[in-house]
């Protein structure tokens, strides 16, 4: 089994957490003249709680998970920068992503001076043991899984990832960002039965907080101690802890919401599939889909004309002529659909002529 506390970097484990004077006061009622602050104001006036013991407490109850195993980020971007300052020596040591994937875990260990090493998902963009051992050596310190993918759409065989965590020596993140919209189980309950796997979800998908910037990380708590050594005090503002304890009062309307672009998904796959324009509409689990178009420049070209913008991914390897649609609103897929179909009507008229 990993031995987490080998497997960070040496500078970091000889580290102490940086600790304000209030973080060792527990309850009672203080008068706080250590930090500074403005004595005037709402709340804001003051620092943040640092570990966000209220919001962690609420995402326990909520994922069944203990507080000490929950680690919160300026999204999942900061506690994905977290795990590679905390877990790679830059020029040292790398880390393993797949393609087609999300392209933010080689920019963030490249910004570290992390090695990347890409692997190939097969032609159903599932992951292979085989290709992975392949590029894992002994200075290989993460694995990053991304279920459902982005920009694919489809959940990885969660097999696979499970016999790999079993058998790498270093740490493998599951990225869970659409979970919410999948069918599939979350890998947050593998994490006591394999600590070497870190779950990462976030507020910016289903919850509808992506301006707030909030990510959840779920981990073994030796994880989560040395991420909490590198983290910034105060990298979770109270604006965002009051909006994410407002919002997860209630998980109907979150729900209701998914439910709803789930449906819209369904719908617009369906639609999309009538289109002559359309070569190949790809299984998604996700609010997008990836969508393979004989002419993704004109397409592109056409619907950026009537005012609406979708991300190409043609350049990423195995996504060669496709782009990605996020669902919207019934109002906004209508919009698209419709501009769809007059661009499938101008290209007959075209090609007749
Ligand atoms: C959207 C997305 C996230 C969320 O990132 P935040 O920093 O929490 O907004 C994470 N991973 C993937 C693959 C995503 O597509």
């Amino acid at each position: 089994m990993t031995d987490i506390n080998k497997l960070a970097r040496p500078n970091i484990r000889q580290l102490k957490p940086y600790q304000s004077a209030r973080s060792l006061m527990q309850g009672g009622q203080y008068i706080f003249l250590d930090a500074n602050e403005n004595p005037y104001g709402d709340g804001l006036n003051r620092y943040p709680d640092p570990y966000q013991q209220e919001l962690k407490n609420r995402i326990s109850s909520i994922k069944g998970v203990p507080a000490s195993k929950i680690v919160l980020g300026n999204g999942s971007d900061e506690i994905i920068d977290m795990l590679m300052r905390s877990f790679t020596i830059p020029e040292t040591e790398n880390v393993i992503v797949h393609v087609p994937g999300f392209s933010m875990y080689a920019v963030l260990a490249e910004t570290h001076g992390a090695g990347v090493r890409e692997v190939s998902l097969d032609e159903n963009f599932q992951p292979k043991l085989e290709h992975l051992w392949q590029q894992v050596a002994t200075n290989t310190k993460l694995a990053f899984f991304c279920t459902p993918n982005n920009p694919t759409g489809n959940q990885l065989k969660p097999e696979v990832i499970e016999e790999f965590a079993r058998q790498f020596h270093g740490l493998v993140i599951v990225d869970e960002a659409y979970i919410d919209f999948s069918e599939q189980a979350s890998f947050i309950e593998k994490i006591t039965v394999l600590p070497n796997i870190v779950v990462l979800q976030t507020f910016s998908k289903a919850w509808g907080m992506a301006g707030a910037r909030l990510g959840m990380g779920f981990m073994d708590e030796e994880v989560a101690a040395i991420i909490n050594k590198v983290k910034t005090p105060y990298n979770v503002n109270t604006l965002t802890i009051r909006e994410a304890l407002r919002r997860t009062q209630n998980l109907h309307e979150m729900q209701h919401q998914v439910n709803t672009i789930v449906k819209e998904r369904k719908r617009v796959e369906a639609e999309l599939k009538n289109l002559r324009a359309v070569l190949r509409v790809y299984p998604s689990d996700a609010n997008f889909v990836l969508v393979k178009f004989r002419n993704v420049a004109q397409v592109m070209d056409f619907t950026r004309k009537e005012g609406i913008i979708l991300r190409d991914r043609s350049n990423l390897p195995g996504c060669e002529n496709t782009i990605r649609i996020t669902i919207g609103t019934t109002e906004e897929n209508n919009s698209l659909l419709k501009v769809l179909k007059k661009y499938d009507k101008q290209q007959t008229i075209n090609n007749k002529a």
